[in-house]
């Protein structure tokens, strides 16, 4: 079993990929090809904002999102302290000071009363300007963006949203990636919409913004002139080869792919109540009028019960399992020594030791959801 199918995807897709990437090889426009501008007029659609710009991958989005509003030295950046590295990597690069914030016990989400605590506390110790907050679409499902809003519009802090693995999800009808000031999202292929390497998009209804973020992502170009260069950039486009296959599998992801997830989630919540295996660990949980897109199927453990030997035995059986996220942003080496490192997020250090994602695809079947519930069931 796979825990994300791409090749089965991909035998599915085949005909339409393999003459999408040979059109791109036989015009020979690899770099900013006509496919480039062409699915982000179709993701800036679909998402519901002016502004798609595509990049080299998820966190050079973050990265061209900081450096288009000047975050630096001096500037606080509120991050959630479950999450994937380069939510705090980012901020952090580019010489803010993260302030990892816990999570939502339920959501795994930031939680927006902790969020606000840690505000006041930068703002009473005074050292460092609240500047922005990177909240996280973490395993698909869109943070509570009203409760992040309303602290944001209280401090003035600019809203970054993390959306990498939440592309696809939404908020009463309202898309994942619509949320932030600017908003960002990954195509590599584990993520819920993913191209064959490295890629990435930013979405925002800012022109100004918009126009920054594309003079940044190639080498502070002036306009169209690449050779004119008016602040420091970087190179970070996405290759028209991976626009092209993105084409393809975006069409089969609005028309499909989300809405076969969504089924394949209820699968394993109805095949977990069958076996009673609900009463023991945690499932996921999507709140009422979220819409998630299952970029992960996310378990908690019983307290006490051995993760390795879990996973080791799910192994025996065929079946891939990951640990999303093993450590606390906060404890992670690079911050060791700094103010990051202070954080006090109990609900993160409780879930790190107990998480296990599950396989998850739009494509995987009743009886392999059946085969993960049932080997798990012998083994908690
Ligand atoms: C994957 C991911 C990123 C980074 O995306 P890349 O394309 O791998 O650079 C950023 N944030 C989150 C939450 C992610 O899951």
């Amino acid at each position: 079993m796979q825990f994300k199918d791409l090749q089965k995807q991909y035998e599915l897709l085949k005909d339409e990929i393999d003459r999408s990437v040979q059109s791109v090889c036989s015009v020979a426009h690899f770099i900013s090809g006509p496919e480039v501008g062409k699915l982000e007029a179709q993701l800036a659609e679909y998402v519901g904002v002016k502004h798609c710009i595509t990049c080299a991958n998820g966190t050079d989005a973050l990265t061209l999102a900081l450096k288009a509003w000047g975050l630096g030295a001096g500037d606080a950046v509120f991050v959630p302290d479950f999450t994937f590295f380069s939510s705090g990597e980012c901020p952090a690069t580019e010489g803010c000071t993260c302030i990892f914030v816990d999570v939502d016990p339920k959501t795994y989400n930031m939680d927006p009363a902790r969020l606000e605590e840690a505000v006041e506390a930068v703002v009473r110790e005074g050292s460092l300007r609240p500047r922005a907050v990177v909240a996280v679409d973490l395993f698909g499902q869109p943070a509570e963006y009203d409760r992040i809003r309303a602290v944001c519009d209280k401090y003035d802090l600019l809203l970054l949203e993390d959306g990498a693995q939440g592309f696809g999800g939404s908020i009463n009808g309202k898309m994942a990636c619509s949320f932030g000031d600017i908003s960002t999202t990954s195509f590599f292929p584990a993520k819920p919409l993913g191209c064959y390497g490295d890629g990435g998009a930013v979405f925002t209804d800012n022109d100004e913004w918009a126009a920054l973020l594309r003079s940044i992502a190639v080498h502070g170009k002036s306009g169209d002139d690449k050779y004119n260069n008016i602040r420091l950039g970087l190179n970070s486009r996405l290759d028209t080869i991976q626009a092209a296959i993105l084409l393809v599998k975006f069409k089969a992801f609005r028309d499909h792919e989300v809405s076969d997830i969504n089924k394949v989630a209820v699968l394993y919540g109805d095949a977990f109540a069958a076996c009673g295996l609900d009463k023991k660990i945690i499932l996921p949980v999507v709140l009422d009028n979220y819409y998630s897109s299952w970029a992960q199927y996310t378990i908690q453990l019983p307290k006490g019960c051995d993760r390795s030997a879990v996973q080791k035995g799910l192994k025996e059986a065929g079946i891939p399992s990951m640990v999303y996220y093993m450590k606390p942003m906060h404890r992670q080496g690079a911050f060791e020594g700094s103010v990051s490192a202070k954080a006090d997020c109990p609900v993160t250090e409780s879930i790190c030791p107990r998480v296990l994602s599950l396989p998850l695809h739009p494509y995987m079947t009743v009886d392999q959801v059946s085969e993960v519930v049932g080997a798990l069931s012998k083994l908690i």
